[in-house]
């Protein structure tokens, strides 16, 4: 079993406490009002909950890989619109903060620390789908700005952000992998965020379109070697990955938790619903889920944080904490009878959002593949087992 360390225990304390006292006594209002929650956003960043760094370490960033997963699932316990926003834009100022420019991190990543600017990750095309490096969006290099060109679909955060991490073709190689990342500022002239997607789950954490005409921006837009874009995505998908089980694990401890209180009340026959076994028994089998997944997003996020690469850990962690946590929301609708069918009821709004964890961030078969080939073809190249 993965062991927390003492200061790692005191932080979910910490952020369980915020959440129970600040988050979760809102989190029906905040779905009804289905807005990004500005203030929850900027007062996360006043706790220093947004100083979160993955693998790609800044210079005194406040969290490590297992305390950011500690972040994001207690965040999600509450209201998980708002995790599924932290992770693109956590990954952005990661990014930024690893391979930017100098004068990029200077606009961007104290006050995006600070909760003041939202960022999003634009990668996904409607041509390209599951195919993350399918993207017909160009950037060409015209006298002292890249211009770009193109649409892009599905992103987190769109419509809402202040600034966006844009994959581009920026060479007419044909070469598939000769993608670049640019910082491209909401307001940039030519940038159009205004269409917003709307989801069955996830209400506060919008979803939208971004369509870019000749937008220009600056070199020190450029995050990273031009044309060399290929690795860092496949970093940040893995990253991404660990995101949305972290994401998995605090959804399903929130639906465990609302059945826990819901069964244990006193019901029309003098018994409480746990008291039958074919009650508790599924409560039981939620636990053992929920531990198995968490345990699991500790290890592999502690691969990460140390420097291995581990894109099959991260897809199987992912299949397995996303496929869990529909299991165990499924699991919470049914044990709450007709309430949990009600509209804004928890159960409910857990049981939504947890549909879009099997599709987002490579949807289970894409992680299936990714296993699958890694099985397979270590196995052929001679490299030895690989599980
Ligand atoms: C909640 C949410 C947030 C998102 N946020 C972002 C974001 O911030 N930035 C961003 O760039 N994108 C984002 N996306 C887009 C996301 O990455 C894509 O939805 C995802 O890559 C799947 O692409 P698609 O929806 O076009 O489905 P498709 O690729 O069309 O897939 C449709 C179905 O076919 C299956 N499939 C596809 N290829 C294969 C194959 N080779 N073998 C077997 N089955 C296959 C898929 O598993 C899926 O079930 C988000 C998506 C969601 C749902």
């Amino acid at each position: 079993m993965f062991q927390l360390d003492a200061q790692q225990r005191e932080l979910r304390r910490e952020v369980r406490e915020f959440v129970d006292r600040e988050i979760l006594p809102r989190s029906a209002a905040y779905e009804q009002s289905a807005v990004f929650p500005k203030a929850l956003f900027s007062r996360l960043g006043e706790l220093g909950y947004l100083d979160l760094s993955f693998y790609h370490q800044r210079p005194g960033a406040g969290h490590g890989g297992i305390e950011s997963m500690i972040v994001m699932e207690e965040i999600a316990r509450g209201l998980p619109s708002m995790t599924l926003s932290m992770s693109p834009h956590v990954q952005c100022m990661n990014l930024i903060g690893c391979c930017g420019a100098q004068s990029l991190k200077d606009r961007v990543i104290a006050p995006a620390i600070r909760g003041e600017l939202l960022l999003a990750f634009a990668i996904s095309e409607a041509a390209g789908g599951s195919d993350a490096l399918g993207i017909d969006t160009m950037a060409v290099f015209d006298g002292d700005a890249w211009v770009l060109n193109g649409e892009k679909c599905w992103i987190t955060n769109g419509s809402a952000a202040d600034g966006y991490l844009v994959a581009a073709k920026s060479a007419r190689s044909g070469r598939y992998r000769d993608v670049s990342l640019f910082y491209v500022a909401a307001d940039t002239p030519g940038l159009d965020d205004s269409l917003r997607v709307s989801l069955i789950g996830m209400n506060n954490s919008p979803t939208g379109t971004i369509r870019m005409e000749n937008c220009r921006v600056p070199p020190d837009c450029l995050v990273g070697r031009e044309n060399d874009a290929y690795e860092l995505v496949k970093v940040l998908l893995d990253e991404g990955r660990l995101d949305m089980a972290a994401l998995a694990v605090g959804i399903a401890q929130g639906a465990m938790e609302c059945t826990i209180r819901h069964t244990s009340k006193s019901g029309r026959y003098g018994r409480s619903l746990a008291s039958y076994q074919g009650v508790s028994f599924q409560v039981a089998r939620m636990y053992e889920k929920i531990f198995v997944a968490r345990n699991s997003l500790y290890t592999v996020a502690d691969m990460l944080q140390n420097q291995q690469r581990a894109g099959m850990e991260a897809a199987a962690l992912k299949l397995y904490a996303s496929e869990m946590c529909l299991e165990v929301c499924r699991a919470a609708v049914q044990l709450h009878g007709a309430h949990g069918l009600s509209q804004y009821s928890d159960v409910d709004r857990y049981f939504r959002d947890a549909q879009m964890l099997t599709i987002g961030e490579g949807s289970s078969e894409i992680c299936q593949i990714v296993i699958s080939s890694k099985l397979y073809h270590a196995e052929q190249r001679g490299d030895g087992p690989c599980y």
